[in-house]
């Protein structure tokens, strides 16, 4: 393989784009002529806010953002977002969330904080095997949001359809599948997601929220840095933002643009998925562990059954060019994360390997 890379199905971060990494290289010691690299310019120059600006624009352009939408870079990760979403969007200091896995669950605990959760389903009873059924939830009047992880990373389920709200806004965690198809964002009043597992480099959140809920007045408690309202009035130059993580997820926008689309990177994903979803449902040795209905398409949990036989199959799939497929530790077992960057012919070749395996070690 060119420059000995192997196949890494890491969760985050993850494995990138070559084309992208390729045109970061050729820019590293001088940016498009400014004699500089992008992580040595001041955030206030030209260069770099046509760099933000484009970015912005690029996004907007694939996700097909409508205009009374912000689109915020923020730091802090996906975790700082579980404080900043209560801080931001309780009014009436109540909130409603489902518990579909380990993210979602973190979050629940820290809006705790900030006012009443009500937990209106959860698939805790199957450790988070599957979406729990949320077409007629009883969301109490006084809600001011809904909250779903619409990807759970770790137990590797996705909502098929997302949760009836009766009117209430929608806000989602998408930080391992920003990106991986079509997005209706009118349905919701907050996206936002970690970038480092679907996009790029860790350490910042794109946040995509409705503008009615960006909130003139907070706690006069609320650091500056935590409101929205900050951000946003500031076209997310505050401070200094992640220049970095903004120049490179810019690329992956443009390189997302000029190869399909949205639509383009779900044919593919879905296709990628069913090369591996086939093998587990037909191997022996291998299963997987979600509900077929609820399977994702980003991060894929398998087992044999056997937690000696699995940490066998990790070392051996390393050995072989085949990283990162130990599953998380709160859960064991493997789980292969199948990012918009992974190529088919890395789970084909991934697969060709687990089917080997089984076959010696049957
Ligand atoms: C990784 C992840 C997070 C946490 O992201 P950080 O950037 O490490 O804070 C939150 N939610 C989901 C769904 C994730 O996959």
């Amino acid at each position: 393989m060119k420059y000995d890379r192997i196949y890494n199905f890491s969760a985050g971060p993850a494995t990138m784009p070559e084309p992208v990494l390729e045109e970061i290289r050729d820019e590293m010691m001088n940016y498009q002529g400014s004699g500089m690299c992008v992580m040595e310019m001041s955030h206030r120059s030209n260069v770099f806010q046509q760099i933000a600006d484009e970015a912005e624009q690029d996004l907007r352009d694939l996700m097909r953002i409508p205009d009374n939408y912000k689109v915020l870079f923020i730091q802090g990760g996906a975790t700082l977002q579980f404080a900043m979403v209560p801080m931001n969007l309780m009014k009436n200091g109540a909130a409603c969330y489902v518990e579909t896995g380990a993210w979602s669950k973190k979050a629940i605990d820290e809006a705790k904080k900030y006012g009443d959760v009500h937990v209106v389903a959860s698939s805790k009873d199957r450790g988070y095997s599957y979406i729990p059924d949320c077409s007629g939830l009883d969301i109490p009047d006084e809600t001011d949001y809904v909250y779903i992880c619409e990807n759970e990373t770790i137990h590797g389920v996705t909502w098929p359809k997302l949760p009836q709200t009766n009117g209430h806004v929608l806000v989602s965690d998408q930080s391992s599948m920003f990106l991986s198809r079509p997005c209706s964002v009118s349905d919701y009043g907050l996206i936002y997601a970690g970038v480092q597992k679907n996009v790029g480099p860790a350490g910042m959140v794109v946040a995509i929220i409705r503008e009615d809920l960006i909130r003139d007045s907070l706690d006069p408690k609320v650091p500056l840095y935590l409101s929205y309202k900050t951000h946003a009035d500031n076209g997310s130059m505050y401070n200094t933002p992640n220049c970095w993580a903004i120049y490179v997820c810019g690329k992956v926008f443009k390189y997302l643009k000029r190869t399909g689309g949205l639509e383009a990177m779900e044919k593919r994903n879905t296709e990628k998925a069913q090369i591996l979803y086939d093998f587990l449902d037909s191997s022996k040795m291998f299963k997987g562990t979600v509900d077929r209905e609820s399977r994702s398409l980003m991060n894929v949990p398998f087992v044999t059954g056997d937690a000696g036989l699995d940490a066998k199959v990790v070392a051996a799939a390393k050995a072989a060019g085949y990283d990162n497929l130990k599953g998380h530790k709160s859960v064991g077992g493997l789980r292969a994360s199948i990012y918009n960057a992974m190529p088919k012919e890395g789970v084909a070749a991934l697969v060709e390997f687990l089917r080997k395996f089984e076959a010696e070690n049957g």
